[in-house]
């Protein structure tokens, strides 16, 4: 069975007294499901507060990004071993709104995936169309770029430590959410592209869902085949609504 997971991915909010709060507040949550994997993704500037308060509890820390360069003269980057040693285990890759305002390339993410995993951080690799993307009937062409691209020269033992988060930017943020069907249909078309890699890793890695995720149609998209789990957003940063999403897997 593939591993269920919901990662909440924060964004730039939270101070350090914020996120103490809300931590306090999911630790305090009831877990209705033991198999799900529950990860955060608070700033930089909260991670290692976090990782004390999560140590030893069924939270597991994630960032929102890294640099591709191991160490060195990177004014304002984060390297992966700074992550590693401030307790992070997971670390999105290539999220749309790195690619929007930051230029990220598949070529750039393909980077930053293989030194995590060198590393041994778990990336969570983001791919997903644009609205005119998918009015043009090209979601398919996009996404499959953005697969082989990402997981270029990936081993079936690497593909095997990776999350693939499929977030139609369409979706993000504005409360547009693709329908169980539409996401599982995309969700299926990429593990048919991770086949390519390798047939019988293609079946272990998960998938998560982004987009709009909220209490009220995460049960309809958590219940899709390929759907392992979700990268939430918005949803993330008030406690009720993440746990109901978590108790939704
Ligand atoms: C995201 O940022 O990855 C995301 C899915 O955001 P939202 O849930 O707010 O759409």
């Amino acid at each position: 069975m593939r591993q269920k997971i919901v990662a909440g991915n924060w964004k730039m909010n939270g101070t350090i007294a914020e996120t103490e709060n809300l931590l306090r507040e999911l630790l305090a949550g009831k877990l209705n499901n033991q198999n799900v994997k529950v990860v955060v993704c608070p700033p930089y500037t909260s991670l290692h507060v976090a990782s004390k308060i999560l140590n030893g509890s069924h939270i597991a820390l994630g960032a929102q990004n890294m640099s591709e360069h191991a160490r060195g003269a990177y004014t304002g980057e984060i390297s992966p071993e700074m992550l590693l040693t401030a307790g992070v285990l997971y670390v999105i890759l290539g999220h749309s709104e790195r690619r929007q305002y930051h230029a990220e390339t598949d070529q750039l993410v393909n980077a930053k995936v293989k030194l995590a995993l060198q590393t041994g951080l778990i990336p969570i690799i983001c791919v997903g169309e644009l609205l005119s993307e998918r009015e043009e009937g090209r979601t398919e062409t996009v996404v499959g770029k953005q697969v082989a691209g990402t997981l270029s020269g990936l081993t079936a033992e690497a593909l095997n430590k990776v999350v693939i988060a499929y977030e139609p930017v369409w979706a993000i943020g504005t409360g547009k959410t693709a329908t169980p069907q539409m996401a599982q249909e995309v969700h299926a078309f990429i593990r048919d592209r991770l086949m390519a890699i390798d047939k019988t890793t293609a079946g272990k890695v998960p998938i998560l869902y982004g987009g709009s995720v909220k209490p009220d149609n995460a049960l309809g998209l958590h219940r899709q085949p390929d759907i392992d789990g979700s990268l939430v957003g918005g949803a993330s940063l008030k406690a009720d609504d993440f746990m109901a999403i978590i108790n939704a897997v």
